[in-house]
Parts: structure tokens; C-alpha cells; sequence
């Protein structure tokens, strides 16, 4: 196997294959030894359990994903790859490489065509122009998913994995924990890329829930309350809801005395469930 954290290596293929890195796609790869195999220990819930990888790079994690899993299937756009990932995963004959843009990819179509009947967990190493886009596309697309480990950016990683009514949370982390429970696992220095980025990251891990929340329609309105509400946070709620939702201030300012909050609340203040409290009683 190919030791793709050794530098000597990286600017072996580079040459070889005349690769230039794209910044455009988010191209830091990964050269940290300890990095990929604790991605996978953390990712990969057991053997039998398969994987959806997105964005291979030169194939550094996804080495250790084909390791510990029996099924790897990598998404990966940019198609300059193809004769590195040839010559790099040439060890391994339970990995499958589709050349896409993952956010064309129909999820909940694909998983069944690639995996069939078998579980399925995502790992990667995200490209970070667009980490928010891929965790809703991966959270909302119906696909049954074991659980979603990720590295992105430290900010986002901080962000994602808010507590619902403090300061650090945003729309992104109401939208994702209305699905599942997220978790940060560790942080990576900016070092442990080439090319070197210009901030740190984590690696976080989304569980979605067994058991929605809540269904469907009430999802939609509370996402949509969510986003009226942290559009605008500098606003006070009644605010912030009643431009963002279109909806007189009297009913909102009603609604959330339903709720048991006071007029001037800032909507950053609400925990989850008094969000989904609120959307209810908006919304019926
Ligand atoms: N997994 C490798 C590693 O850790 O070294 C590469 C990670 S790099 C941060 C992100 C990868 O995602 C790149 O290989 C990039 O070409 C790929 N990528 C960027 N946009 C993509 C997209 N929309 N769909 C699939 N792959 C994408």
C-alpha cells in the first residue's frame, strides 16, 4: 500500500501525473499519519457496515476506509484523479470510485443501487466551499445513514455542534440537530494538510436519530421558523419572526407568550425544545 502521508510520495505522484492542486475544489489533503485511520476507527461502526466517502484526493483515507470496511464507494468530481486513484488503490478491490459532483447525486437512489440492502456510514474529508450544502444534502435526502463523520473547518465544526440557545449556534446547527445528534471529536492543526490551509479543523460526527424529532410538515415549518429567526438575531424575536415569517408582531408576540417567553427574547435564546414549541404554535 502506498504511504500517501509521506511527502516524498505526495510529490511523486504530483509529478508524475502532472496534478496541480485546486484550490477551487478544496484540495488539502490530507498527510498526517494519525489523522485518517482515527476518521475510520471513529466513522466505521463495524466491518459488515459500508461506506460513502466524498472527495478521495489522492486516496489517503480512503486506504484506511477500504481497511476496516467491506464496501467503499468514493464520490469524487474532479477526474484529474483517475490515473493517480489507479495507481494509488491498486490494493483493493472493495473500493468504487464514481466520478460526480455528490450534490447531484440522488442519495437515497444511489445508497440503494451501490449498497443494496447493507448499512451505511459517511466519512470524509470534506471540501470545504461547500461543507454546509453536502451535510443537508446528505441530512435531508432521505437516505438511512448510520452516522456522518466529518472534517471541516474549526469555526464550522464549533458551529455545527452548538448548543441550541447559545451565542455560537446558527440556522445550521438548529437544521442539523433537528435530525440527529452531532458531536466533535477531535481537532486537526492546519499543518496536517498539504497543501496547508489557512485555518485549523475538526473532525465531527452526526448520529441521526432512529426516531425523527418530529414529522415531516412540522420539520419544514420549525427549519422555517429557524431560518426567520436566526436571520435576523440582532433583532428581538417578535421581530425577527413576524418580517422573516411574514406574520403580524401581535401573533407572534402571542405565541410566544404561549411559550412562555417574554416579548424582547432573542430568538439565539431558545433552546430546541421551546423552537419546536414556538413553530407549533406559529404555525397552527
Ligand atoms: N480525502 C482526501 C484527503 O483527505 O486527503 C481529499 C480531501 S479534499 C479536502 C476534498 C476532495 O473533495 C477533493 O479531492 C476534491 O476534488 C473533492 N471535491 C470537491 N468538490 C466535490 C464535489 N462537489 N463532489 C465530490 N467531490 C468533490
Amino acid at each position: 500500500m502506498l504511504e500517501l502521508t509521506d511527502m516524498q510520495v505526495i510529490r511523486a505522484l504530483t509529478k508524475r501525473y502532472d496534478f496541480s492542486f485546486s484550490k477551487g475544489l478544496g484540495q488539502n489533503f490530507l498527510i498526517d499519519p494519525e489523522v485518517c485511520p482515527a476518521i475510520a476507527e471513529y466513522g466505521i461502526p463495524a466491518k459488515e457496515c459500508g461506506v460513502l466517502e466524498i472527495g478521495t484526493g489522492f486516496g489517503v483515507l480512503t486506504q484506511q476506509l477500504a481497511l476496516r470496511s467491506e464496501q467503499v464507494v468514493a464520490v469524487e468530481l474532479d477526474r484529474r484523479l483517475k490515473p493517480v486513484l489507479t495507481e494509488t488503490l491498486a490494493d483493493f478491490s472493495n473500493i468504487r470510485v464514481v466520478w460526480q459532483d455528490i450534490m447531484k447525486v440522488p442519495l437515497q437512489d444511489f445508497l440503494q443501487e451501490q449498497f443494496g440492502t447493507r448499512e451505511v456510514a459517511v466519512c470524509a474529508n470534506l471540501p470545504y466551499y461547500i461543507t454546509s450544502p453536502i451535510l443537508m444534502h446528505l441530512l435531508e435526502s432521505g437516505a438511512k445513514l448510520q452516522s456522518i463523520t466529518v472534517m471541516v473547518q474549526k469555526e464550522a465544526a464549533e458551529r455545527l455542534c452548538a448548543e441550541i440557545g447559545t451565542r455560537e449556534a446558527g440556522a445550521i446547527t438548529a437544521a442539523v440537530r433537528l435530525r440527529g445528534h452531532a458531536e466533535q471529536l477531535f481537532e486537526v492543526p492546519r499543518e496536517s494538510f498539504y497543501p496547508s490551509p489557512k485555518v485549523d479543523s475538526a473532525v465531527i460526527r452526526i448520529t441521526p436519530y432512529e426516531t425523527p424529532l418530529c414529522p415531516e410538515n412540522a420539520l419544514q415549518q420549525v427549519l422555517k421558523t429557524v431560518k426567520a429567526g436566526f436571520g435576523q438575531r440582532r433583532k428581538t424575536a417578535v421581530n425577527a419572526l413576524s418580517a422573516g415569517l411574514s406574520l403580524p408582531k401581535e401573533q407572534v408576540t402571542a405565541a410566544l407568550a404561549d411559550c412562555g417567553l417574554t416579548a424582547n427574547v432573542r430568538f439565539e435564546q431558545l433552546d430546541l425544545e421551546t423552537l419546536l414549541r414556538l413553530s407549533r404554535t406559529l404555525f397552527n
